[in-house]
């Protein structure tokens, strides 16, 4: 489980998080919902230990990660895949998995990996330049499984992709989190988790302004891509 507790984070002078609180129940996938500029990422990066300024505690394995460098957070099996997806242009799909450094036990190994991902295994000797965005983020998730994170954060997994490749990327999450994982999924698109993540907060202005789950979480869908259009 991780509890964000009264989490306020600052850009210098600029007071972007506001007293969010969260809870992630391990084993189950959480979505993060917000518009753009509403604090999504940045309550991301407080987690992966990446703000400066912070108050509050995100409590871990009875730690609190605000008091860790970034390498102490990722030793403890906690991993981003960023919006930008962060894949090496010029290195192989092969190369790009095998980069980062194994950081806590249990990362899964390659057979498995392929196995989960088909279409990165046909890939393996591509350039990253070469792959399609859904390939990209493919890559990006098969990344961090490698490393052993056991919770990982997903930031706008599906942003830019086509809808079929949604799909497959939302059949790949279920896959992971039948494994065991516990999933942060951070997105703009309300029908994306519906029915994928078993909770969902609402973010706004830098504080969470409602938790749904299920059933209730369809109910509101109105009301939630409201709250989601630009
Ligand atoms: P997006 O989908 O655009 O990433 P978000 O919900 O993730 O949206 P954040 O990126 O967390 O939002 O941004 C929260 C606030 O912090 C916004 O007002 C944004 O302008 C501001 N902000 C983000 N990055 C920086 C930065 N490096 N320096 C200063 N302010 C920033």
């Amino acid at each position: 489980m991780l509890e964000i507790r009264s989490l306020n984070a600052w850009y210098g002078e600029s007071h972007v998080l506001h007293g969010v609180d969260m809870d992630i129940p391990a084993g189950k996938v959480v979505s993060l919902l917000g518009r753009n500029g509403a604090g999504k990422t940045t309550t991301m990066r407080a987690i992966m230990g990446l703000m400066g300024k912070t108050q509050g505690a995100i409590n871990y394995g009875g730690v609190n990660l605000l008091k860790l460098r970034p390498d102490q957070i990722a030793r403890k099996g906690i991993a981003i895949c960023p919006e930008d997806r962060g894949i090496f242009p010029s290195l192989t799909v092969s190369e790009n998995l095998f980069l980062p450094p194994i950081v806590a036990q249990g990362g899964m190994d390659i057979e498995r990996i392929y196995a989960l991902f088909p279409n990165i295994k046909e890939r393996a000797s591509s350039r990253g330049t070469q792959l399609s965005g859904g390939e990209q983020q493919m890559l990006a998730i098969a990344r961090i499984l490698r490393t052993g994170a056991r919770l990982l954060l997903l930031d706008e997994p599906t942003e830019g992709l086509a809808p079929v490749i949604v799909q497959q990327i939302a059949r790949t999450i279920r896959e992971i989190k039948q494994l065991g994982y516990t999933i942060i999924l951070v997105e703009q698109n309300a029908h994306f988790v519906e029915g994928l993540a078993d909770i969902h907060y609402l973010m706004e202005n830098g504080a969470i302004i409602d938790r749904l789950e299920g059933a209730e979480f369809a109910t509101n869908i109105g009301r939630v891509d409201k709250l989601l259009a630009v």
